[in-house]
């Protein structure tokens, strides 16, 4: 019987998909089933040389189509996003693991960046002031980058790499994606919309790879901004050599996400929400509010029915059209590995575990990368629990006598992306928002994450750069300001003239 060939992921170049020969593959793997689903080519200088070309030669043509014309395109894009909306669902689910109800967040959170997009004309405006002198007047106004590129890391497919796109094409820069080697499907699909959208031919570019790639974009001369998304080591590095070679860089780094639970916070809800918190998309999520820490009494309200809630939670496959389950599985054999060695040091210095998801089995799934949902007690502040990203579905649970206490451990960690509070007091939940030292704050709301029209604001390690990615911040990172000052040297007949 003969084997169906294992499908390679194209570059997009030059509006053209090719498949690079002479270079090395990595495997993109369904985790649900552990299985190999495509090789992706791990690219390096000549290939996104080939890219920076193509979208050096698209540019001037797309920056000199009107903003309005640009965005048509975009408006093209998103009913054609619309129409394949459940097919792309089901292929994230697919290439990582979450579930498809995650899936169709990751996807519409997207598609909603495409519509911010599309308000470009407006967007785009200057201001200016006539009279700054008399008979002179003074206008400024935004002009593209010129060649960008956006770097991604695998846990949210479709949503990450549309922060950057949509926002920079609209703005008339070109672009290349450098998705996750791990996850590359999604945006394989999406660019194919956008071409069937009737986006000029090298305006949008794919190149694959790993750090020899990255390298290659961060040092091209032609590449004048990198956006940047992934783990905090990496964030530093690509920001320092970004900036050290002239360039524009937004690196948004890892996160250790504090939830306070206070004695007076509402039972069911709040532990529905941080549940959803911290065991949705498996914990993979850089606003996955992974350490709760419970004031006093809290603890004993709500502990127990959380961990009733935890231990009820269904895991199994994602990769099916229908009988989902409430979680999936981790990206890689590997980082199931990693996180439960994180859960066995924890459990060594001194923590209680309570549910524990090291021994979950997936019969169903045998090879699929599952490791169940873990909820952690008394964790200790010097446990390496409190201070390492996790990155998988383990809630670590520490407890403090005040509300102060509660912020001052919040802010001993050295990321600082979310944080939130649940109580029924405005007083500690504005002492919480003013002293917290994140950039994204939940007051009841567990994953605080900010949508299209408004900057995803990490402080801290959480974010290396001056702009954040997303909303209005997004289209100042993807433009320059030009200022001119005018005077004409013909003579009207007003007052202002005569002096
Ligand atoms: P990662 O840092 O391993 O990889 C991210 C990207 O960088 C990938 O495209 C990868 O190919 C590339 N890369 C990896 N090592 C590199 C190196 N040494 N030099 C240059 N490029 C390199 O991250 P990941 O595991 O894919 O994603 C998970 C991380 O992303 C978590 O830490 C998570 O918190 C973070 N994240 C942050 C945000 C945010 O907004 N702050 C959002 C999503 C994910």
């Amino acid at each position: 019987m003969s084997q169906t060939p294992i499908p390679v992921c194209p570059l997009y170049i030059d509006g053209t998909w090719t498949t690079p020969d002479g270079v090395a593959d990595a495997t993109v793997f369904n985790p649900s089933r552990g299985s190999v689903i495509a090789t992706v080519p791990m690219c390096g200088g000549k290939h996104v040389d080939l890219a920076v070309a193509s979208a050096k030669k698209a540019f001037p043509g797309w920056r000199d189509t009107p903003p309005n014309e640009r965005a048509q395109v975009l408006f093209r894009v998103k009913i054609l996003l619309e129409d394949a909306f459940d097919e792309l669902c089901l292929g994230i689910s697919t290439e990582h693991g979450k579930t498809l109800s995650e899936a169709r967040g990751d996807l519409r959170r997207g598609i909603e960046v495409v519509e911010f997009a599309c308000g470009i004309p407006t967007l785009l405006m200057g201001e200016s002031l006539e009279n700054i002198a008399r008979g002179i007047d003074c206008h400024t106004d935004r002009h593209p980058l010129g060649v960008v590129a956006g770097i991604c890391p695998f846990n949210f497919p479709a949503l990450v790499p549309m922060w950057m796109w949509p926002v920079a094409i609209a703005c008339g820069n070109t672009f290349i994606l450098k998705p996750s080697e791990k996850v590359p499907l999604t945006m394989q699909r999406i660019v194919g919309l956008l071409e069937k959208a009737g986006l000029p031919p090298g305006v949008m570019n794919i190149v694959h790879g790993g750090r020899e790639c990255v390298d290659a974009l961060l040092e091209h001369p032609d590449v004048k901004a990198i956006s940047f998304v992934g783990s905090t080591p990496v964030a530093r590095e690509i920001h320092r050599k970004g900036t050290s070679n002239g360039k524009r860089v937004q690196a948004a780094g890892g996160a250790k996400n504090f939830i306070i639970l206070m004695p007076d916070a509402d039972i069911d809800r709040t532990v529905e929400a941080v549940k959803d918190g911290a065991f949705g998309c498996a914990g993979e999520r850089c606003m996955a509010g992974s350490t709760a820490v419970a004031v006093g009494e809290a603890a004993e309200r709500l502990l127990p029915p959380l961990a009733d809630l935890v231990a009820s939670m269904k895991i199994g496959p994602t990769d099916v059209a229908s009988g989902q389950p409430d979680m999936g599985a981790v990206i890689s054999s590997e980082h199931r590995t990693r996180v439960a060695g994180l859960i066995d040091q924890g459990e060594a210095a001194g923590a209680k575990v309570l549910t524990d998801g090291r021994k979950s089995k997936v019969d169903e799934a045998p090879e699929g990368f599952y490791l169940g949902p873990t909820l952690i007690d008394e964790v200790a502040p010097n446990n390496p629990l409190m201070s390492t990203e996790v990155f998988g579905p383990v809630l670590a649970v520490m407890r403090a006598k005040t509300l102060e206490e509660a912020i001052a451990e919040a802010n001993k960690q050295s990321f600082g992306n979310g944080a939130a509070i649940f109580t029924n007091s405005g007083k500690a939940a504005r002492e919480f928002r003013r002293n917290v030292s994140a950039g994204m704050v939940g007051i009841n709301v567990a994953v605080p994450a900010p949508l299209a029209y408004f900057p995803f604001t990490g402080w801290n390690d959480s974010f290396f750069g001056d702009l954040h990615i997303q909303g209005k911040e997004g289209v100042e990172f993807y433009t320059m300001r030009k200022t001119t000052t005018t005077r004409w040297f013909s003579f009207g007949d007003g007052e202002v003239w005569a002096k």
